[in-house]
């Protein structure tokens, strides 16, 4: 039997990365087994769904690289199918109207609350013969129960190993608020049963709606599929994670700037630990590696610094070329050349963890910072000894010709001069002049990134404001 795996994202928000975490270990498990992979948009909640979202999850996806076989499914087009099976569970008496009313629900719910006791409806409308029951359907609203049938529910979870529920807790369970409207776990259900889904990896907050759901399987008489509840994903303090930590949707973490194979290589060490130290995986090897039965029990925690630790690995092993193409649309307002984005990916990449930071990290390279003139004296150098020591700089540079200006000539002309006048008074101040700022890269990596005649400005400009001073 093929493998068959689905993700089943609600559209109620931007896709949190506990779901793009979820659709990769589904994804893995597939590839690994040679089976598919399949998308299902469950979007039968009509008050909570809406149709903005459902691109933001596509784009999710495809941005992470995880592509679905086939179509992808939406539940609300499949609700003629929900209807033949909620038929035959009421001709075959497995299933009931139940005529109770929201009020007399929610009073007893009150009064299993104060015997503290979770709710459960046990319904004795499930006596009601189906002449009688038709014929209370014209003047009364009634949803659609199972006939729980109670005993122990044991199934073996591919994370957490036996599971055993007891189905009396559960009460006659609701399977629809009419023939055309079916609940969540009914329609999981039969979505599951007709993609042929043959095992349901989810989140550990799913756990509860199992029982429920293998009752709904066994009264249509489907084959049980096998099941992986995920840990939950917790922020660093252990806490659920959610908006209040930062960065929670995939969206977010795109336009923040990261890759998406190092956002699927840190997904993949949420609640997984390879069998060895290593902590870098393309994708291929992932497939190879990954094993659900050693995905751990308790909570994964999404650890910031150690996603910007995995991105910045990823960068540092690209060629500055490709870095440019990522950093532009964050240098966009100053117009950059291919060449200038170029260099400054050559500059940074060691120091980027994410592709946004370029803009705060390189912005004085476009646009120089407006800066004391004061930061420009080394120490407790004056005034005009800094003047001097950039006055001789500023010579040396003009001497070089422009179209041999770069890293080595600069260096070459310009390190003899520190070395005789004091390395700190001469860099010092060239490196201020031309970034503008007190931690910037070296001098010469700056010159280079700016050519002579940017340079040569700015520090004419510097040492306009050290005569002004
Ligand atoms: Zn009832």
């Amino acid at each position: 039997m093929k493998v068959r795996t689905r993700i089943a994202p609600s559209p109620t928000g931007h896709m949190h990365v506990g779901t793009a975490r979820t659709a990769f270990f589904n994804y893995l498990f597939a590839k690994q087994n040679h089976g598919e992979f399949l998308l299902r948009i469950e979007d039968t909640d009509i008050e909570r769904s809406k149709k903005e979202y459902e691109p933001d999850i596509l784009n999710g996806l495809k941005w992470l690289g995880l592509n679905w076989e086939g179509e992808l499914v939406r539940q609300s087009e499949k609700v003629s199918i929900h209807t033949n099976y909620l038929k035959k569970l009421l001709e075959s008496k497995k299933a009931f109207y139940c005529f109770h009313t929201t009020e007399e629900l929610e009073e007893e719910q009150k009064n299993q609350a104060l015997e503290k006791i979770s709710f459960k409806h046990e319904c004795e409308h499930k006596n009601i013969s189906s002449e009688e029951a038709t014929n209370k359907l014209k003047t009364n609203n009634a949803i659609i129960r199972l006939k729980t049938p109670y005993k122990k529910i044991i199934f073996k979870d591919l994370v957490k190993g036996e599971v055993e529920f007891d189905t009396s807790l559960l009460g006659d369970i609701s399977l629809a608020k009419n023939l055309d409207t079916p609940l969540y776990n009914f329609a999981v259900v039969v979505d599951d049963h007709e993609s042929e889904i043959t095992h349901i990896i989810r989140g550990e907050d799913h756990l509860s709606n199992t029982p429920k759901q293998i009752l709904i399987i066994e009264a249509l008489g489907f084959n049980q599929p096998e099941y992986a509840h995920l840990p939950l994903i917790l922020a660093t303090d252990r806490s659920k994670l959610s908006k209040r930590h930062g960065a929670v949707s995939v969206n977010d973490f795109t336009k923040l700037g990261y890759l998406p194979e190092a956002m699927l290589n840190f997904l993949a060490l949420i609640g997984w630990h390879p069998k060895d130290e290593k902590e870098i995986f393309n994708i291929e090897e992932l497939i190879k590696e990954f094993d659900l039965t050693r995905v751990q029990k308790a909570g994964g925690i999404f650890d910031i610094e150690k996603l910007n630790s995995i991105n910045n690995q990823y960068i540092k092993n690209m060629v500055p070329a490709e870095i440019a193409k990522f950093i532009a649309p964050y240098l966009d307002m100053y117009n950059p050349t291919e060449a200038q984005l170029i260099k400054v990916a050559h500059l940074f990449r060691e120091r980027l963890n994410i592709f946004s930071e370029v803009k705060e990290l390189a912005g004085f390279i476009f646009a120089l910072p407006i800066y004391e003139a004061s930061l420009l004296s080394w120490k407790e150098s004056s005034k005009e000894k800094t003047k001097e020591k950039l006055e001789v700089v500023l010579n040396v540079l003009e001497s070089i010709p422009e179209d041999s200006f770069d890293i080595d000539s600069t260096t070459t002309e310009l390190m003899p001069k520190a070395n005789e006048l004091g390395r700190g008074e001469v860099l010092w101040p060239l490196r201020v002049a031309l970034s503008g700022m007190a931690k910037s890269p070296s001098p010469f990596e700056i010159l280079d990134v700016l050519g002579k005649k940017e340079s040569i400005n700015r520090i004419k400009k510097a040492l306009g404001k050290l005569n002004e001073a």
